[in-house]
């Protein structure tokens, strides 16, 4: 049994003294996957420096079980040349979790800096170790004084993400009518994507499935009187993927702390609770249902 985070912030520097024992967690917790969506385009550097540290920190633990000089074979350089089909196994290879990024400016940092956006976006986004655009959205909560600025950087995000051919990360916040309405607009048949950490309504849920999205299910689903797994409860599970938006959105029973990525089963299993099906049909499904909008199966297999 096997899960995926498919939104996780773990390059944020809330991860980084104990980072190991997070990895360690969540590699125990059967996280086989974490996908890292961007906030700005800094996160893409933190992301490589993450993946850096991860990589390491594997090799060490191999080098308490191994002999010396089987480490040494897997630190060699001819061992790590690039594969032009898999660019980014450098650490996957070497890390039984795998990482993978994407390019996006989060709705909450677009403040005025628009001008370039769409080449920044495009160059990262056409990146054969980029998977997913985002994350981009709407968000009325925080700020309602750059709404006209988050509508016009989502409509890039939209545009570059069906230019590319990769799926949009979509952040809502007070902002459903707007963002549904949004991409309908942009959808012309070539846009995938997800509504992450979802939080509409059936009516919503459903045509958000209709326009071709996904759902992003959180730590929002586990919260009493939180009105989220009445909700999902009517909608199908072959549209949905797991997530945990950490280090935001924790959990039940560890509400209040920080979130981190083998909480996925708590979240896992409330799905499972809901749905009235096992955990282990939740993990395969929503697996599947990640790597199919990811494509992460072409990926690996070459
Ligand atoms: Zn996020």
């Amino acid at each position: 049994m096997n899960f995926v985070d498919t939104h996780c912030h773990l390059y944020l520097e809330g991860f980084q003294d104990d980072l190991e024992d997070v990895l360690g967690r969540a590699a125990a917790a059967h996280v086989r996957d974490i996908f890292l969506p961007a906030i700005d385009w800094p996160s893409l550097q933190q992301m490589d420096a993450l993946m850096r540290v991860a990589s390491q920190l594997y090799v060490g633990s191999q080098r308490d079980v191994n002999s010396h000089a089987h480490v040494e074979s897997e630190v060699d350089p001819e061992s790590e040349a690039h594969d032009e089909s898999q660019p980014y196994t450098e650490s996957q290879a070497q890390s039984p979790i795998r990482f993978w990024k994407m390019a996006g400016v989060h709705p909450c940092d677009i403040t005025g800096r628009r001008e370039g956006l769409r080449d920044t976006l495009l160059a990262y986004g056409a990146m054969d170790d980029i998977v997913g655009i985002g994350e981009t959205g709407l968000d009325y909560y925080w700020s309602k004084d750059h709404v006209s600025a988050q509508k016009e950087s989502l409509a890039i995000h939209l545009e570059v993400a069906k230019e590319v051919g990769k799926p949009v990360v979509l952040h809502n916040r007070d902002s459903t009518e707007d963002l549904l309405a949004i991409v309908r607009g942009h959808q012309d048949g070539r846009l995938t994507g997800v509504w992450h950490c979802f939080n509409g309504t059936v009516e919503q849920g459903r045509e958000a499935i209709e326009l071709g999205l996904h759902l992003g299910i959180g730590g929002v689903v586990t919260f009493k009187n939180g009105g989220v797994a009445e909700v999902v409860e009517q909608l199908p599970l072959e549209h949905m993927i797991l997530e945990t938006d950490a280090p935001y959105l924790t959990p039940t029973p560890h509400r209040g702390t920080r979130n981190e990525p083998s909480y996925i089963p708590l979240i896992a299993q409330k799905l499972a609770d809901v749905m009235r099906v096992g955990l282990d049909e939740i993990a395969s499904v929503t697996t599947h249902n990640a790597y199919a909008l990811f494509g992460i199966d072409e990926r690996v297999s070459g």
